[in-house]
């Protein structure tokens, strides 16, 4: 049996970015802020990919709020926000094991 290790982990970034909206909750307008609630996994504790992304505007208060298309806030930020090993680091494992078979292979004399 082949055991592969594999992480999981929630993690939740908040932003100085923030917009008003009349909250229905607190009954007046608010700063709603932008978070964003994401999962990211990956193989060897190295090769990392995002599993799920949830961006919110989220009442400061009373934490009343909505999803909003990631599309619209990365726009709001400027870019992906998630941290690039967490995000791609498997695009990176994936060209260095192709660099290690390609090397194995011409060491052994098969290329
Ligand atoms: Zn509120």
């Amino acid at each position: 049996m082949l055991l592969v290790p594999i992480g999981r982990e929630e993690c939740q970034l908040t932003f100085q970015h923030s917009e008003p909206h009349f909250c229905r909750t607190c009954g007046e307008s608010r700063d709603f802020g932008l978070r964003l609630i994401y999962a990211w996994g990956s193989l060897f504790y190295v090769a990392g990919f995002v599993i799920e992304r949830q961006y919110q505007l989220v009442c400061p208060h009373c934490g009343h709020g909505w999803v909003i298309e990631p599309r619209d806030a990365e726009r709001m930020l400027g870019g992906d926000p998630v941290p690039f090993y967490q995000r791609s680091g498997w695009i990176v494992a994936a060209v260095l094991s192709a660099i290690v078979g390609v090397a194995a292979l011409r060491h052994n004399g098969l290329l």
